[in-house]
C-alpha cells in the first residue's frame, strides 16, 4: 500500500498505549479484487480484557483533567487527521470500497466529531435547583460514565469510530473500541494519530480480531465497564443488548434501517431524483440511512422513474481509486449474493428491471446499479434492509396511506419526505415514526444534530448536544441544613 506517511499502517493492537500482536493474523483484503493489503493481528478475549483494564486505569487521571486540556488534546487528533486525510481516504477505500473522493468526505465528516465534541465538553453544565426545603440546597452535576466499550461496522469505518469515542473521550470517559474485522486498517491509523496527539496510554484502546463473539461478550460484560456504544446490525444489537443486562450496563445502539423515501405529486422532480441518487448509491447503497423503499406518487410515477433512470445512468461502477468511478463494489461476495437473491425475489413476484439487474458485473463482489418498477410492500425487497445499489419504486395515490406503508415496519431509523408543499411536508414529516426525517434533502447527517433510530433502530443519539449527553451520569447533589 503506497502512503505518505506510512507510520499510519499499523497492524497491531492498541492496548495501555503499546502496540501488541495477537496469537494469529486475519487477512485484510481490497473487497473490489480481492489483493491481499496485509495481515493485522487476531485480538482475543484476553485482549479484551487487557484493554478494559487499561481503559479502566486510565480513567481516574483522564476524568480529572479540565474539559479544556481534553479538548486541548482532542483538537490535535483532529488536526492530525485532516493533515493525513489523503492517506486515511486511500486506506478507507483501498478495505472497504467507497470511491476515493466518499471516503474523504468520510474522514473530514469523522474529524468534525473530534473537533465538535472537544468545544462541546466546555458546556457540561449542571444546574442550581429551586429547593424544596428552605434549609437544604440541592444542584446536578455531570461526571464521566467511565469506561465505555464500542463496536463498530465497516460501512463507515472511520467516522463511525469518532462519533462514539470523540464524545466519551470529552467527557472524561476511557474507551476501548472493536472495529469490524473488514476494516481495522482505518481504525488502527486512527489509533496512531491519538498517540501522536498525546492522548495518554490507556485512554483509548483498540482490539481487531476475528472472533467477534468471544471479543464482544467481555465488551459487554465486563464489570468494569460502565456502557456500551455499538453500531452493526438490529440482530446482533439484540444480542448484544441481552449480554449488557448481566450487568445493566448504559447501551447506545444505532441499529438497521428500512428508509423509506416518499416523492409526492407536489415535489420538484429534479431535487427527488438528486436525493434519491445521494441517499440510494452513497456507499453502493450500504449505510443504514440509505433509502430502502421508493413511494412514487401515481401521476408523477412514469416521470420519476425516467429522470432517476437517467440519473442512474450516469453512475460510474469501478474500483473506488479509479477517476470517476461513483459507485463501488460491496464488501464481500455474501452482500452481492444476497443482492442478487432481493432482486430474483422481486422479479418473481412481478417488478420489472428498468435498469442494471446485473451479477458481478465487473467482478465477484460488484452488483451492478438497479432501477425496479412494480414492487410491492410484501416483497422481501421492501420488508428487509437491502444494503446495496438496489433502488425499488412503489406506487401511491393517497398521503395517508402511504404514510402507513412507511411506517408499517420495525424499523424506524430514516425516512425521506419530497414535497414542496409546507403544510404536506410538516404533517407528513411529523406522522413518519423515524428519528430522522429529511425533507428535500438526500444527505443531512452533520456533527451538530442528533442521529439515532426509534423502534428497533436503536436507542440514543450520536452527534450533536445529546450525543454528549450520552456519555454523563447527571449527579443529583443535595446539602442539608
Ligand atoms: P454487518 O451486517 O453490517 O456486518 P454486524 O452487526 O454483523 O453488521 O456487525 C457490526 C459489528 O458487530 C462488527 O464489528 C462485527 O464484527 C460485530 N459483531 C458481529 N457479531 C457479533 C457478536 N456476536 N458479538 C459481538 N460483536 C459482533
Amino acid at each position: 500500500m503506497q502512503l505518505a506517511n506510512n507510520d499510519l499502517l499499523k497492524l497491531h493492537n492498541y492496548i495501555g498505549g503499546e502496540w501488541c500482536a495477537g496469537a494469529g493474523t486475519v487477512e485484510v483484503r481490497d473487497p473490489a479484487n480481492g489483493d491481499l493489503l496485509a495481515e493485522v493481528a487476531d485480538g482475543s478475549a484476553a485482549d479484551a480484557e487487557r484493554a478494559v483494564a487499561a481503559a479502566s486505569a486510565a480513567f481516574p487521571a483522564w476524568k480529572s483533567k479540565t474539559a479544556a486540556e481534553r479538548a486541548a488534546v482532542l483538537k490535535r487528533w483532529y488536526q492530525l487527521i485532516m493533515d493525513n486525510v489523503d492517506d486515511l481516504a486511500r486506506i478507507l477505500t483501498l478495505e472497504q470500497g467507497k470511491p476515493l473522493a466518499e471516503a474523504k468526505g468520510e474522514i473530514v465528516y469523522g474529524a468534525s466529531f473530534i473537533e465538535w465534541f472537544a468545544e462541546e465538553c466546555r458546556r457540561a453544565y449542571g444546574q442550581t435547583i429551586p429547593t424544596h426545603n428552605p434549609a437544604m440546597r440541592l444542584n446536578t452535576i455531570r461526571q464521566p460514565v467511565g469506561v465505555v466499550t464500542c463496536i463498530t461496522p465497516w460501512n463507515f469505518p472511520n467516522a463511525m469510530i469518532t462519533r462514539k469515542a470523540a464524545p466519551a473521550l470529552a467527557a472524561g470517559c476511557t474507551v476501548v473500541i472493536k472495529p469490524a474485522v473488514e476494516t481495522p486498517l482505518s481504525a488502527l491509523a486512527l489509533c496512531q494519530l491519538a498517540e501522536e496527539a498525546g492522548l495518554p496510554k490507556g485512554t483509548i484502546n483498540m482490539i481487531v480480531g476475528s472472533d467477534a463473539p468471544a471479543i464482544g461478550k467481555v465488551l459487554t460484560q465486563d464489570p468494569r465497564v460502565a456502557k456500551f456504544t455499538f453500531t452493526g446490525s438490529t440482530a446482533v444489537g439484540k444480542l448484544l443488548m441481552a449480554q449488557c443486562a448481566s450487568t445493566v450496563k448504559k447501551m447506545s445502539m444505532e441499529l438497521g434501517g428500512n428508509a423509506p423515501f416518499i416523492v409526492f405529486d407536489d415535489a420538484d422532480l429534479d431535487t427527488a431524483v438528486s436525493a434519491c441518487v445521494a441517499t440510494k448509491f452513497r456507499n453502493a447503497g450500504q449505510t443504514c440511512v440509505s433509502t430502502n423503499r421508493i413511494y412514487v406518487h401515481e401521476t408523477v410515477h412514469d416521470a420519476f422513474v425516467d429522470k432517476l433512470r437517467a440519473a442512474m445512468g450516469e453512475l460510474k461502477v469501478g474500483h473506488g481509486c479509479d477517476e470517476g468511478v461513483t459507485v463501488g463494489p460491496l464488501i464481500h461476495r455474501r452482500a452481492a449474493e444476497r443482492v442478487n437473491t432481493l432482486v430474483r425475489d422481486a422479479v418473481e413476484m412481478g417488478a420489472k428491471v428498468e435498469l442494471g439487474g446485473d451479477y458481478r458485473p465487473i467482478g465477484e463482489n460488484y452488483f451492478a446499479p438497479t432501477l425496479l418498477t412494480g414492487v410491492s410492500d410484501e416483497m422481501r425487497i421492501a420488508r428487509e434492509e437491502i444494503f446495496g445499489p438496489l433502488a425499488p419504486v412503489q406506487k401511491f395515490a393517497d398521503e395517508e396511506d402511504v404514510i402507513r406503508r412507511a411506517n408499517d415496519t420495525p424499523y424506524g431509523l430514516a425516512a425521506y419526505v419530497m414535497s414542496e408543499n409546507i403544510r404536506r411536508a410538516n404533517r407528513v414529516v411529523e406522522a413518519l415514526e423515524y428519528g430522522m426525517v429529511a425533507c428535500n434533502a438526500g444527505v443531512f447527517s452533520t456533527t451538530v444534530a442528533p442521529f439515532g433510530g426509534c423502534k428497533e433502530s436503536g436507542i440514543g443519539r450520536e452527534g450533536g448536544v445529546e450525543g454528549m449527553a450520552e456519555f454523563y451520569e447527571t449527579k443529583y447533589c443535595c446539602f442539608g441544613a
